[in-house]
């Protein structure tokens, strides 16, 4: 069994169908992009696997372990969203430790491991700020080590660079791919745009109307037969 397996995922809402019968397998440490059109179920599917929504049927195994009934908590997964969600009372350091405060981390604890993502996104001279003093681009890299800082065994990254501009853009994105492979972090980046998928990923799977519609390497997708 892969890492991530997902195997006949089923969600709706109400009388919707989102997607009926999602399949994937994705190994460990792989960095794969979901790419497809706004509105054909990306997000959701990204939900579904964090917990943050439930699902209508199909299993999804991570590490061999069933994830559908445990909380979001216990499943061991990172999340990134487009906005960044910061908690604006808290300083950058306080909202990175957060969730390990929450899990009875001790304070000097938290506040060590808090330090440690903050350099790994370049982010240690800006520890005491608040968000509403810092950049669109600093505060998505202050997301996404508040959502390393818990050691996660997956990472969801939903569109995070699209609020960004191209530039910021650029350089987040190398920041998170080099990341993502000192840690060896199995990773799902959710976006709409081709070139962020095509510059990122070990392999790409197409999305479109609630279907996972071709898999493979940029070169295998792209290159015309
Ligand atoms: P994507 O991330 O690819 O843009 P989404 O997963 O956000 O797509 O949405 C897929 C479809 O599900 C859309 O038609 C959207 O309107 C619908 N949808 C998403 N969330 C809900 C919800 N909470 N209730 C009803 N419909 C939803
Ligand atoms: P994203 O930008 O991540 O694709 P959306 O803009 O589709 O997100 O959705 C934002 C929020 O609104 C989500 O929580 C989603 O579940 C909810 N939502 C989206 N579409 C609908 C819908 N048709 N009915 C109810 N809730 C929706």
């Amino acid at each position: 069994m892969s890492f991530l397996s997902i195997r006949g995922l089923h969600k709706s809402y109400g009388q919707t169908s989102i997607f009926s019968d999602i399949h994937c397998e994705i190994s460990k440490g792989e960095f794969v992009t979901l790419l497809g059109p706004s509105g054909c179920g990306k997000s959701t599917l990204l939900r579904c696997i964090a917990g943050l929504t439930e699902v209508n049927g199909g299993q999804i195994f991570l590490d061999g372990q069933d994830l559908v009934p445990l909380s979001p908590q216990k499943r061991g997964i990172g999340m990134v969203f487009q906005s960044y969600a910061l908690f604006p009372n808290m300083t950058v350091q306080q909202n990175v430790a957060f969730g390990l405060r929450m899990q009875k981390v001790s304070s000097a604890d938290s506040k060590r491991r808090a330090d440690e993502v903050l350099a790994m996104v370049e982010l240690t001279d800006f520890a005491d700020r608040y968000p509403h003093q810092l950049s669109g681009g600093q505060c998505q890299r202050v997301a996404l080590a508040r959502s390393l800082v818990t050691r996660p065994r997956l990472l969801l990254l939903d569109e995070p660079l699209s609020a960004l501009d191209a530039r910021i853009r650029k350089h987040l994105r190398e920041q998170i791919r080099h990341i993502q492979q000192e840690l060896g972090l199995t990773t799902i980046f959710v976006t709409h745009d081709q070139e962020e998928a095509l510059t990122l990923s070990d392999r790409i799977f197409l999305m479109n109307a609630g279907r996972i519609v071709q898999s493979g390497d940029a070169e295998t997708l792209y290159t015309a037969p």
